[in-house]
């Protein structure tokens, strides 16, 4: 297949084939889409500082540890002060952008929050900063709300572009249905924003055509960023009774390797994040996503003393080190593997500008 492969126009079967791929087909699939991403979107690693603003939630999705039926959660929401202190703190540190991320909940009270924070946070930084939003699904006025008050970019995963197995992985009611978590994304990019999605891997009940349909569906949607990672098992979550019958953890992460790799082939231009859940299962996670494909990197941000509770799956990596020693740790690892932070850098998607899409 290696030879004939035309990697720019690949088939659901050949990208069904590759998901699987391993040894020599696997290093050439990580070789090609390296060598793409070096010449679309060069070597410069993004940052994104994140802020877990709230892990309050309305939801009851069956893999997240913060769902709202976990009542070992111990709640939180950051004050305007502490999440003001923490941009700056970013911002000094040469972090071009900020993501706020937070449990789902659509109240005036917090909406109105949210608004104010995103106000607050371009006043402090001269329109400089960029702004990630990550706050679930919202009517498409509060998308418009917000993205008025200068949030340019959000992300929004679809978990799975299967409509069944999205139906296994939530509860079947209004809250969570899969047709208003597609038309969410559609508000999204009617608004205005640079708009992302992404998917779990490794999921029960998951198949390998299934992530195919995935990355066939942000192709399609011509999504702009993408956050996707590995499903991690959490304890008090009722997925957790399937947990034997899940990928080993380091297949999940090669697994997740491999469709980032194929995202990367798939839509040359976009950015990709390296999500935190793959340092979950590998130290280095993160870096070998970035050799093969992604672009952007988000270092979380949140005053220490929360972060222990957005606790979504198991094995959240928690530094010892300060977010200052952390950010110096990275740039040294990124360094070995050919790469440099784009420090100050807003870092927007190649892909948005390129497709000019209408505001
Ligand atoms: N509430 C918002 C944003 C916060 S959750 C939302 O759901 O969109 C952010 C992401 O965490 C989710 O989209 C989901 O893909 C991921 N996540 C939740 N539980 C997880 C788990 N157990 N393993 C891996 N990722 C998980
Ligand atoms: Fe809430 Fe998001 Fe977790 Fe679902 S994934 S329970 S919406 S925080």
């Amino acid at each position: 297949m290696t030879t004939r492969t035309q990697w720019n126009n690949l088939s659901k079967e050949e990208i069904m084939h590759l998901l699987s791929a391993t040894g020599e087909e696997e290093k050439q699939l990580f070789g090609r889409s390296a060598e793409i991403k070096l010449r679309q979107v060069g070597n410069k690693v993004y940052l994104r500082g994140l802020i877990e603003l709230s892990n309050i939630c309305g939801k009851d999705c069956y893999y997240c540890g913060i769902r709202c039926s976990n009542r070992k959660a111990n709640r939180y929401i950051l004050t305007h002060d502490e999440v003001m202190q923490a941009v700056q703190s970013a911002y000094r540190q040469g972090f071009g952008s900020v993501a706020i991320q937070s449990g789902e909940v659509s109240s005036t009270t917090f909406v109105a929050y949210v608004d104010t924070i995103v106000r607050d946070i371009k006043k402090m930084t001269n329109g400089e900063a960029g702004i990630t939003l990550s706050c679930g699904e919202q009517t498409e006025e509060t998308y418009r709300r917000w993205f008025e008050s200068g949030a340019e970019r959000y992300l929004l995963r679809i978990e799975t572009s299967s409509g069944k197995l999205y139906r296994k992985l939530h509860p079947d009611d209004e809250r969570h249905s899969y047709t208003k978590r597609r038309n969410a994304l559609d508000a999204l990019r009617k608004t205005g924003y640079q708009t992302g999605t992404g998917v779990m891997i490794g999921l029960p009940f998951q198949t390998v055509e299934d992530l195919a349909d995935d990355l066939l569906f942000m192709q399609q949607f011509d999504i702009d960023m993408c956050g996707m990672g590995p499903y991690i098992e959490h304890a008090h979550t009722p997925l957790f009774a399937y947990h034997d019958q899940l990928l080993p953890l380091t297949e999940r992460l090669r697994l997740a390797l491999r469709m980032i790799s194929l995202l990367r082939i798939l839509m040359p231009d976009i950015n990709i994040a390296a999500t935190t859940a793959l340092q979950a299962i590998s130290q280095d996670g993160r870096e070998q996503a970035i050799t093969v494909g992604a672009n952007v990197l988000m270092p979380n941000i949140t005053p220490e003393k929360y972060r222990k509770d957005y606790f979504l799956y198991e094995n959240k990596p928690l530094s010892a080190r300060s977010d200052e020693e952390e950010l110096h740790y990275l740039g040294q690892r990124l360094k070995a593997i050919g790469h440099e932070i784009g420090y100050f850098l807003r870092g927007n998607s190649l892909h948005y500008r390129s497709t000019a899409k209408t505001l």
